[in-house]
């Protein structure tokens, strides 16, 4: 029985998509694990301990600060910062982070805080821009990119790498073999330049389930530890880590003709039974799942939202459900998955896991 409102994390599942992706990749491929957003919505600390005792070769987050908590919970693998603020360069060395450099303003900006700091061959990972448009230096900036790194000693190239754009979607297979191809030519004439090798970098989780022969040194992956792979049927046995569960607070019986909710957005056309859940828009689950958009599931059965969805409760019919106040209630788990909660709010499990808020209590199972 769960009590209340919980965002349960199953680190045996975690384990298992960690092991299916280490045998997809090559023996010498690293393999980062993508911790970013609170490790898709679980738990970052949590997380990462756990996949640091795996033997994870790397981790990345977006933003400094979220390398700083891992740090400050004694996470000791290499963190790299994919899209650091200058602003906070300063903490980013101070806490053994290692930045993605992706433009000549944060490349500058940031060799300036290095000298500042004494640093010599501090790690830097340049990104290019191979398709996406997001982040990246352009091909035609090798030369000028490599002029600065070699007459700075105060910082080392660790890695170069890109991100693919559209590595799940099938038919946009040839723009992805063209990022593939040019990302090879410049890290070709990247290393040429340099002179010294470094890691090269570019598949997220669909790049490895699709794009083997793209390993490169090492892969990124994020979505496929937390159990997705954006396949349409997910052959390669990752399993859902995360299950949002919650109970009924309270049963009414309502009669035809009366509403329920805020605007009084649904009304009764016979009598209902109709549940209360402590769970609203506030811990993640949008206004876009109200009004029959988005189901739960009470004992077993599927049970609609209706009428809008509140900050802190969401209201559901269990007309046709023998169900009790206090009754477990599962929004997602590793059998009605995230993913297809998403996809009837028009959305992906990236932004439905990782929307989740901080005041959902997070629990961690085995088996
Ligand atoms: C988030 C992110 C990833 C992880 O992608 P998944 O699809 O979750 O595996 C990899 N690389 C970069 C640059 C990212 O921003």
């Amino acid at each position: 029985m769960v009590g209340e409102t919980i965002l349960e994390i199953n680190l045996s599942a975690l384990k298992n998509n960690f092991d299916i992706l280490r045998a997809k990749i090559n023996k010498n491929t690293m393999l980062l694990a993508v911790v970013k957003a609170f490790a898709y919505g679980s738990d970052a600390v949590k997380i990462a301990q756990f996949l640091e005792e795996l033997g994870v070769n790397y981790f990345a987050v977006a933003y400094i600060n979220e390398g700083v908590l891992l740090r400050k919970s004694g996470i000791k693998t290499p963190i790299l910062v994919l899209h650091p603020q200058p602003i906070n360069f300063q903490l980013l060395i101070k806490f053994n982070l290692e930045p993605s450099l992706y433009s000549f303003n944060t490349l500058n900006a940031f060799i300036e805080v290095a000298n500042a700091n004494s640093k010599e061959n501090f790690p830097v990972h340049i990104k290019f821009n191979t398709g996406l448009n997001r982040l990246g230096f352009a091909q035609k900036q090798i030369e000028d990119v490599v002029k600065i790194v070699n007459s700075n000693p105060s910082i080392h190239v660790k890695s170069v790498f890109s991100h693919l754009a559209a590595s799940e979607d099938e038919k946009e297979r040839d723009f992805s073999l063209n990022q593939i191809e040019l990302f090879h030519n410049i890290t070709e004439a990247f290393q040429s330049l340099c002179g010294y090798s470094f890691i090269r970098h570019l598949c997220n989780t669909s790049g490895v389930v699709n794009f083997p022969e793209a390993q490169f040194d090492m892969v990124r992956c994020g979505i496929g530890i937390y159990g997705f792979d954006n396949m349409k049927n997910n052959n390669h046995k990752f399993i859902p880590v995360a299950a949002l569960k919650t109970i009924i607070s309270q049963i009414h019986t309502i009669e035809k003709g009366q509403s329920v909710g805020y605007n009084r957005a649904f009304i009764a056309e016979h009598d209902k039974k109709i549940a209360t859940l402590p769970i609203g828009h506030a811990d993640g689950i949008g206004r876009h799942y109200g009004n029959g958009v988005g189901s739960v599931y009470v004992q077993g059965q599927k049970a609609p939202i209706v009428g809008n969805v509140c900050m802190d409760m969401i209201m559901i019919d269990v007309s046709e459900i023998d169900c009790n106040e206090g009754d477990e209630v599962i929004l997602f788990d590793k059998n009605t998955t995230a993913e297809e909660f998403a996809i009837n709010g028009d959305t992906i499990s990236y932004e439905l896991l990782t929307g989740i808020s901080q005041r959902v209590k997070r629990v961690f199972i085995t088996g």
